[in-house]
């Protein structure tokens, strides 16, 4: 094992709600290291393409990322400077996939968008005119709402979601960050073996299930069943939280491959 694809989560990963300079600089360097070494960095993330190029130019890391992973489907390679262009035939694949979903779980969307109009604290998210998701007050609402969602949604076992603590994406169940980042390892003709994928939140499962990297690890920040399904995978469980537990991890993972 040696890391060859660094696939790493964003918000509540890379940094926190209150990243401050020790840990920018900490992770700085493991991610130098690592492209000094010739391997490649993925963000893999639920913003949107725009929002996570935004967030990238708010943290002052050392380079960027070769690759984006958006809105826990599409795959965007860097050209040059600002510039990004879709990667292979994924994105347009699984946007197929995608608006197949919707049309027969038709009944579905429509019954979510009349779900969420009785109750106060839940807002819906749209994407090019099509329910993309929703957004909670806080994350006990949207506990509640992964319950409502299922059952909305039960006699079309294909439509599922991608949730945080406040966000859910509503998906094909085939897609989420798992897939994409075992379809950037496929073009890349990196293994499994030598891939390292770091999250915090339940839309990060997919991708520390083993499945899509054999090395996983996460921050202290986690939620807890992160870091069980990161012990039960011999992953790794920074005792440090958020940009310094992903700089711990890289080099823990450095040390031992
Ligand atoms: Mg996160």
């Amino acid at each position: 094992m040696n890391i060859r694809l660094l696939s790493t989560d964003f918000d509540g990963t890379l940094v926190g709600h209150h990243a401050d300079a020790r840990t920018v600089r900490s992770l700085s360097e493991a991610l130098a290291e690592l492209r000094r070494q010739g391997a490649v960095w993925a963000v893999n993330t639920g913003r949107q393409l725009w929002f996570a190029l935004e967030g990238l130019e708010q943290v002052n890391l050392p380079h960027d990322p070769e690759f984006v992973l958006t809105s826990e489907k599409d795959i965007y390679r860097r050209i040059d400077e600002g510039n990004w262009e879709a990667f292979g035939e994924w994105n347009a694949q699984t946007e197929r996939q995608t608006i197949d979903l919707f049309h027969r779980a038709a009944h579905v969307v429509t019954a979510i968008e009349a779900m969420v109009a009785t109750r106060d604290g839940i807002e819906l998210l749209y994407e090019n005119e099509r329910l993309a998701g929703l957004m909670t007050e806080d994350p006990g609402t949207m506990d509640c709402m992964v319950d409502v969602v299922r059952e909305l949604a039960a006699d079309v076992p294909e439509f599922s979601f991608n949730r945080n603590h406040v966000w859910m994406r509503f998906a094909h169940f085939g897609i989420h960050k798992g897939s994409s980042l075992a379809e950037l390892s496929r073009l890349l003709g990196i293994p499994r073996e030598d891939v390292l994928a770091i999250g915090d939140h339940h839309n990060d499962i997919p991708m520390l299930d083993g499945s899509s990297a054999a090395m996983v690890a996460c921050p202290s920040n986690a939620v807890p069943e992160v870091q069980e399904l990161v012990r039960r995978n011999a992953g790794y469980v920074s005792p440090h939280p958020w940009g310094e537990g992903v700089a711990d991890a890289i080099r823990h993972f450095s040390a031992v491959s």
